[in-house]
Protein backbone atom coordinates (compact mmCIF):
# COMPACT_ATOMS: atom_id res chain seq x y z
CA UNK A 1 0.00 0.00 0.00
CA UNK A 2 2.72 2.51 0.78
CA UNK A 3 3.99 1.86 -2.66
CA UNK A 4 0.99 2.83 -4.16
CA UNK A 5 0.80 6.13 -2.40
CA UNK A 6 4.58 6.45 -3.31
CA UNK A 7 4.21 5.69 -6.91
CA UNK A 8 1.00 7.81 -7.13
CA UNK A 9 2.48 10.67 -5.73
CA UNK A 10 5.38 9.98 -8.15
CA UNK A 11 3.51 9.79 -11.32
CA UNK A 12 1.79 12.18 -10.49
CA UNK A 13 4.82 14.57 -9.40
CA UNK A 14 5.67 13.78 -13.66
CA UNK A 15 2.53 14.68 -14.70
CA UNK A 16 2.86 18.27 -16.10
CA UNK A 17 -1.01 19.16 -15.09
CA UNK A 18 -0.11 18.46 -11.79
CA UNK A 19 3.09 20.31 -11.94
CA UNK A 20 0.95 23.11 -12.97
CA UNK A 21 -0.96 23.15 -9.96
CA UNK A 22 1.58 22.92 -7.88
CA UNK A 23 3.03 26.14 -9.36
CA UNK A 24 0.03 27.58 -8.85
CA UNK A 25 -0.10 26.40 -5.29
CA UNK A 26 3.02 28.45 -4.28
CA UNK A 27 1.63 31.39 -6.59
CA UNK A 28 -1.05 31.85 -4.25
CA UNK A 29 0.79 32.69 -1.31
CA UNK A 30 1.83 35.80 -2.74
CA UNK A 31 -1.15 36.91 -3.78
CA UNK A 32 -4.19 38.73 -2.09
CA UNK A 33 -6.32 38.41 -4.69
CA UNK A 34 -8.56 35.76 -5.40
CA UNK A 35 -6.79 34.82 -8.86
CA UNK A 36 -3.63 33.72 -8.66
CA UNK A 37 -0.73 35.56 -10.10
CA UNK A 38 1.29 33.94 -12.61
CA UNK A 39 4.66 34.32 -13.70
CA UNK A 40 5.33 36.33 -16.36
CA UNK A 41 6.18 33.40 -19.57
CA UNK A 42 2.94 31.90 -18.18
CA UNK A 43 0.74 34.99 -18.82
CA UNK A 44 2.20 34.84 -22.16
CA UNK A 45 0.58 31.43 -22.52
CA UNK A 46 -2.16 31.52 -24.73
CA UNK A 47 -5.87 29.82 -24.21
CA UNK A 48 -5.47 26.44 -24.87
CA UNK A 49 -7.37 25.66 -28.36
CA UNK A 50 -9.70 23.02 -26.57
CA UNK A 51 -10.90 26.04 -23.69
CA UNK A 52 -14.12 25.00 -22.68
CA UNK A 53 -14.00 28.57 -20.46
CA UNK A 54 -14.58 26.54 -17.04
CA UNK A 55 -11.87 27.62 -15.27
CA UNK A 56 -12.45 26.21 -11.96
CA UNK A 57 -12.00 22.73 -13.11
CA UNK A 58 -8.56 23.64 -15.32
CA UNK A 59 -5.48 23.19 -14.31
CA UNK A 60 -3.72 24.93 -17.07
CA UNK A 61 -1.75 27.97 -16.88
CA UNK A 62 -3.45 30.59 -18.85
CA UNK A 63 -3.56 34.50 -19.78
CA UNK A 64 -7.28 34.06 -19.67
CA UNK A 65 -7.94 32.63 -16.54
CA UNK A 66 -11.44 33.85 -15.14
CA UNK A 67 -11.16 31.99 -11.61
CA UNK A 68 -9.05 30.55 -9.57
CA UNK A 69 -8.10 26.76 -9.76
CA UNK A 70 -10.77 24.72 -7.96
CA UNK A 71 -8.22 22.54 -5.62
CA UNK A 72 -10.53 20.84 -3.56
CA UNK A 73 -10.14 17.18 -3.37
CA UNK A 74 -13.51 15.01 -3.09
CA UNK A 75 -14.47 12.73 -0.24
CA UNK A 76 -14.33 8.83 -0.97
CA UNK A 77 -17.66 8.18 -1.47
CA UNK A 78 -18.33 6.09 1.23
CA UNK A 79 -17.10 8.61 3.59
CA UNK A 80 -19.30 10.69 5.90
CA UNK A 81 -17.43 13.91 7.63
CA UNK A 82 -19.13 16.17 9.67
CA UNK A 83 -16.82 19.18 10.98
CA UNK A 84 -13.08 19.58 9.76
CA UNK A 85 -10.30 21.38 12.45
CA UNK A 86 -6.94 22.03 11.41
CA UNK A 87 -4.35 22.42 14.04
CA UNK A 88 -1.60 24.87 13.08
CA UNK A 89 1.53 26.15 14.86
CA UNK A 90 4.50 28.66 14.09
CA UNK A 91 7.19 25.63 14.31
CA UNK A 92 7.67 22.19 15.63
CA UNK A 93 7.84 20.77 18.93
CA UNK A 94 5.34 23.38 20.28
CA UNK A 95 2.82 20.67 21.32
CA UNK A 96 0.21 20.74 17.88
CA UNK A 97 0.37 16.73 17.78
CA UNK A 98 -0.45 16.79 21.81
CA UNK A 99 -3.26 19.23 21.17
CA UNK A 100 -4.50 17.14 18.05
CA UNK A 101 -4.52 14.12 20.39
CA UNK A 102 -6.17 15.54 23.12
CA UNK A 103 -8.81 17.57 21.36
CA UNK A 104 -10.08 14.19 19.36
CA UNK A 105 -9.72 12.52 23.07
CA UNK A 106 -12.05 14.93 24.84
CA UNK A 107 -14.72 15.14 21.89
CA UNK A 108 -14.89 11.47 22.29
CA UNK A 109 -15.71 11.63 25.46
CA UNK A 110 -17.98 14.14 25.09
CA UNK A 111 -20.09 11.06 22.78
CA UNK A 112 -18.89 12.21 19.23
CA UNK A 113 -16.91 9.94 16.69
CA UNK A 114 -13.48 11.76 16.46
CA UNK A 115 -10.96 11.26 14.14
CA UNK A 116 -7.65 12.29 13.60
CA UNK A 117 -5.94 12.83 9.92
CA UNK A 118 -2.18 13.45 10.58
CA UNK A 119 -0.91 15.68 7.64
CA UNK A 120 2.34 15.84 9.09
CA UNK A 121 3.59 13.22 6.66
CA UNK A 122 7.61 14.27 7.55
CA UNK A 123 7.29 14.02 11.47
CA UNK A 124 4.07 12.22 11.93
CA UNK A 125 3.89 11.60 16.06
CA UNK A 126 0.40 10.88 16.42
CA UNK A 127 -0.03 6.87 16.36
CA UNK A 128 3.36 6.93 18.70
CA UNK A 129 0.99 9.30 21.23
CA UNK A 130 -2.23 6.50 20.94
CA UNK A 131 0.02 3.34 20.76
CA UNK A 132 -0.76 2.13 17.17
CA UNK A 133 2.05 0.22 15.40
CA UNK A 134 -0.18 -1.69 13.22
CA UNK A 135 -0.97 -1.00 9.63
CA UNK A 136 -3.83 0.59 8.28
CA UNK A 137 -5.85 -2.36 5.75
CA UNK A 138 -7.32 -1.58 3.00
CA UNK A 139 -10.26 -2.99 0.45
CA UNK A 140 -11.41 -2.03 -3.43
CA UNK A 141 -13.24 0.93 -2.31
CA UNK A 142 -10.49 2.72 0.17
CA UNK A 143 -8.30 2.55 3.01
CA UNK A 144 -9.59 1.80 6.41
CA UNK A 145 -8.66 4.45 9.31
CA UNK A 146 -6.91 2.04 12.37
CA UNK A 147 -9.08 3.15 15.48
CA UNK A 148 -7.86 3.52 19.07
CA UNK A 149 -8.48 1.90 22.05
CA UNK A 150 -11.38 4.59 22.65
CA UNK A 151 -12.58 4.53 19.15
CA UNK A 152 -10.83 7.53 17.38
CA UNK A 153 -10.19 6.76 14.14
CA UNK A 154 -6.78 7.68 12.80
CA UNK A 155 -5.15 7.50 9.58
CA UNK A 156 -1.37 8.43 9.33
CA UNK A 157 1.49 7.79 7.00
CA UNK A 158 3.27 5.55 9.94
CA UNK A 159 -0.12 3.47 9.56
CA UNK A 160 1.19 2.65 6.21
CA UNK A 161 4.54 2.16 6.38
CA UNK A 162 6.44 -0.79 7.63
CA UNK A 163 9.09 0.75 9.10
CA UNK A 164 8.17 4.16 10.94
CA UNK A 165 11.62 5.22 11.03
CA UNK A 166 12.01 5.55 7.43
CA UNK A 167 11.63 8.60 6.80
CA UNK A 168 9.37 10.58 4.51
CA UNK A 169 11.63 12.72 1.92
CA UNK A 170 9.16 13.93 -0.28
CA UNK A 171 9.26 17.35 -1.44
CA UNK A 172 6.03 20.10 -0.47
CA UNK A 173 3.97 19.31 -3.47
CA UNK A 174 3.94 15.07 -3.25
CA UNK A 175 3.31 15.65 0.59
CA UNK A 176 0.35 17.65 -0.19
CA UNK A 177 -0.94 14.48 -2.77
CA UNK A 178 -0.53 12.21 0.15
CA UNK A 179 -2.84 14.65 2.56
CA UNK A 180 -5.52 14.95 -0.45
CA UNK A 181 -5.11 11.22 -0.28
CA UNK A 182 -6.07 10.63 3.19
CA UNK A 183 -9.53 12.80 2.38
CA UNK A 184 -10.31 11.02 -0.98
CA UNK A 185 -9.13 7.28 -0.47
CA UNK A 186 -9.61 6.78 3.17
CA UNK A 187 -12.98 5.85 3.99
CA UNK A 188 -14.25 7.93 7.37
CA UNK A 189 -17.34 6.44 8.33
CA UNK A 190 -19.74 8.55 10.67
CA UNK A 191 -16.99 10.55 11.74
CA UNK A 192 -18.09 13.87 13.99
CA UNK A 193 -15.33 15.73 14.25
CA UNK A 194 -12.02 15.22 12.26
CA UNK A 195 -8.82 17.12 13.68
CA UNK A 196 -6.13 17.70 10.88
CA UNK A 197 -2.60 17.54 12.57
CA UNK A 198 -1.05 19.92 10.14
CA UNK A 199 2.95 20.30 9.37
CA UNK A 200 4.02 23.03 11.34
CA UNK A 201 4.52 26.96 9.92
CA UNK A 202 2.41 28.29 7.24
CA UNK A 203 4.01 26.66 4.24
CA UNK A 204 2.72 25.56 0.84
CA UNK A 205 1.79 22.45 2.40
CA UNK A 206 -0.47 23.86 5.15
CA UNK A 207 -2.30 26.32 2.56
CA UNK A 208 -2.55 23.22 -0.11
CA UNK A 209 -4.67 21.67 2.77
CA UNK A 210 -6.56 24.32 3.43
CA UNK A 211 -7.80 24.62 0.00
CA UNK A 212 -8.18 21.08 -0.60
CA UNK A 213 -10.18 19.10 2.31
CA UNK A 214 -13.24 21.47 3.82
CA UNK A 215 -11.73 22.74 6.97
CA UNK A 216 -14.77 24.33 8.97
CA UNK A 217 -12.18 26.01 11.59
CA UNK A 218 -8.22 26.77 12.67
CA UNK A 219 -7.10 26.26 16.23
CA UNK A 220 -3.39 27.84 17.16
CA UNK A 221 -1.19 26.23 19.21
CA UNK A 222 1.70 28.56 21.11
CA UNK A 223 4.48 27.99 23.23
CA UNK A 224 5.27 31.17 25.30
CA UNK A 225 8.30 31.49 24.02
CA UNK A 226 7.29 31.95 20.41
CA UNK A 227 7.44 34.63 18.81
CA UNK A 228 3.56 34.77 19.16
CA UNK A 229 2.34 38.04 17.41
CA UNK A 230 4.19 36.77 14.18
CA UNK A 231 2.69 33.58 14.20
CA UNK A 232 -0.04 34.45 15.25
CA UNK A 233 -0.58 37.79 12.47
CA UNK A 234 0.24 34.82 9.55
CA UNK A 235 -1.81 32.05 11.05
CA UNK A 236 -5.25 35.11 11.16
CA UNK A 237 -3.90 36.33 7.37
CA UNK A 238 -3.68 32.74 5.90
CA UNK A 239 -7.18 31.90 7.55
CA UNK A 240 -8.20 35.24 6.21
CA UNK A 241 -7.16 33.85 2.39
CA UNK A 242 -8.81 30.61 3.24
CA UNK A 243 -12.02 32.19 5.09
CA UNK A 244 -11.52 29.80 7.52
CA UNK A 245 -12.46 31.30 11.40
CA UNK A 246 -9.67 30.61 13.46
CA UNK A 247 -11.60 29.24 16.73
CA UNK A 248 -9.20 30.27 19.43
CA UNK A 249 -5.57 29.56 20.32
CA UNK A 250 -4.24 27.14 23.01
CA UNK A 251 -1.04 27.74 24.91
CA UNK A 252 1.04 24.97 25.84
CA UNK A 253 3.82 23.98 27.98
CA UNK A 254 2.75 27.94 29.90
CA UNK A 255 4.29 26.71 33.62
CA UNK A 256 5.45 24.22 35.47
CA UNK A 257 3.66 23.47 39.19
CA UNK A 258 6.14 23.00 41.73
CA UNK A 259 6.34 19.27 42.83
CA UNK A 260 6.78 20.71 46.39
CA UNK A 261 4.26 23.67 47.53
CA UNK A 262 2.51 23.53 44.44
CA UNK A 263 3.50 27.21 42.93
CA UNK A 264 2.57 27.82 39.71
CA UNK A 265 6.62 28.78 37.67
CA UNK A 266 6.46 30.96 34.55
CA UNK A 267 9.58 29.39 32.90
CA UNK A 268 9.86 31.29 29.67
CA UNK A 269 8.44 34.48 31.32
CA UNK A 270 5.25 36.43 31.20
CA UNK A 271 3.80 34.90 28.19
CA UNK A 272 2.47 37.35 25.41
CA UNK A 273 -0.35 34.49 23.99
CA UNK A 274 -3.20 36.13 25.68
CA UNK A 275 -2.31 39.46 24.71
CA UNK A 276 -1.95 38.45 21.46
CA UNK A 277 -4.79 36.42 21.13
CA UNK A 278 -6.81 39.84 22.43
CA UNK A 279 -5.19 42.02 20.05
CA UNK A 280 -6.37 39.79 16.87
CA UNK A 281 -9.80 39.21 18.51
CA UNK A 282 -9.26 35.83 18.59
CA UNK A 283 -9.95 33.22 22.09
CA UNK A 284 -7.81 32.29 24.16
CA UNK A 285 -8.98 28.45 24.19
CA UNK A 286 -6.59 26.77 27.22
CA UNK A 287 -3.43 26.90 28.78
CA UNK A 288 -1.40 23.76 29.40
CA UNK A 289 1.43 23.17 31.71
CA UNK A 290 4.66 21.73 31.07
CA UNK A 291 4.39 18.26 32.89
CA UNK A 292 6.22 15.60 32.97
CA UNK A 293 3.19 13.17 33.02
CA UNK A 294 2.47 14.45 29.83
CA UNK A 295 5.66 13.36 28.26
CA UNK A 296 5.14 10.17 29.92
CA UNK A 297 1.93 9.36 28.45
CA UNK A 298 2.59 10.58 25.00
CA UNK A 299 6.00 8.11 25.20
CA UNK A 300 4.22 5.06 26.47
CA UNK A 301 1.23 5.95 23.50
CA UNK A 302 -1.54 6.03 26.58
CA UNK A 303 -2.99 9.54 25.87
CA UNK A 304 -6.54 8.33 25.79
CA UNK A 305 -5.55 7.06 29.24
CA UNK A 306 -5.02 10.18 31.86
CA UNK A 307 -8.60 12.88 32.25
CA UNK A 308 -6.43 15.84 32.17
CA UNK A 309 -9.60 18.45 31.00
CA UNK A 310 -7.66 21.30 29.92
CA UNK A 311 -9.55 21.06 26.66
CA UNK A 312 -12.46 21.17 27.98
CA UNK A 313 -13.42 24.77 27.15
CA UNK A 314 -11.62 24.24 23.37
CA UNK A 315 -13.69 21.34 22.77
CA UNK A 316 -17.12 22.46 24.10
CA UNK A 317 -16.26 25.45 21.29
CA UNK A 318 -15.75 23.31 18.55
CA UNK A 319 -19.11 21.68 19.33
CA UNK A 320 -20.81 24.70 18.76
CA UNK A 321 -19.43 25.17 15.35
P1 LIG B 1 4.55 19.25 17.72
O1 LIG B 1 3.48 18.40 17.16
O2 LIG B 1 4.16 20.69 17.82
O3 LIG B 1 5.85 19.05 17.03
P2 LIG B 1 4.33 17.48 20.01
O4 LIG B 1 2.91 17.57 20.39
O5 LIG B 1 4.74 16.27 19.24
O6 LIG B 1 4.80 18.80 19.25
O7 LIG B 1 5.21 17.60 21.31
C1 LIG B 1 6.62 17.45 21.26
C2 LIG B 1 7.09 16.67 22.47
O8 LIG B 1 6.95 17.45 23.64
C3 LIG B 1 6.35 15.36 22.69
O9 LIG B 1 7.24 14.37 23.04
C4 LIG B 1 5.42 15.65 23.87
O10 LIG B 1 5.29 14.53 24.68
C5 LIG B 1 6.16 16.77 24.60
N1 LIG B 1 5.23 17.74 25.18
C6 LIG B 1 4.38 18.52 24.49
N2 LIG B 1 3.71 19.32 25.35
C7 LIG B 1 4.15 19.02 26.59
C8 LIG B 1 3.83 19.51 27.91
N3 LIG B 1 2.92 20.47 28.11
N4 LIG B 1 4.48 18.95 28.97
C9 LIG B 1 5.40 17.99 28.76
N5 LIG B 1 5.75 17.49 27.58
C10 LIG B 1 5.13 18.00 26.49
MG1 LIG C 1 3.64 16.90 15.68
Amino acid sequence: MFLSVHMHAKRKRNCRKQAAKAKQSVTIVVSDSKIPIYHKEMQKMTEKENCNNECGSCGEECASRTEAFDFSAKPNPLSSVGKVIGILSGKGGVGKSLVTSLLAVEMQKMGHQAAILDADITGPSIPKMFGLSGMAKANESGIIPVTTKTGIDIISINLLVEDQTTPVIWRGPAVADVVKQFWSDVIWTGVDYMFIDMPPGTGDVPLTVFQSLPVDGIVIVSSPQELVSMIVEKAVRMAEQMKIPILGIVENMSYVICPDCGKEIKVFGESKVRETAEKYGIEFLASIPMDPKITAICDAGEIEKENFGWLKKAAERIERL
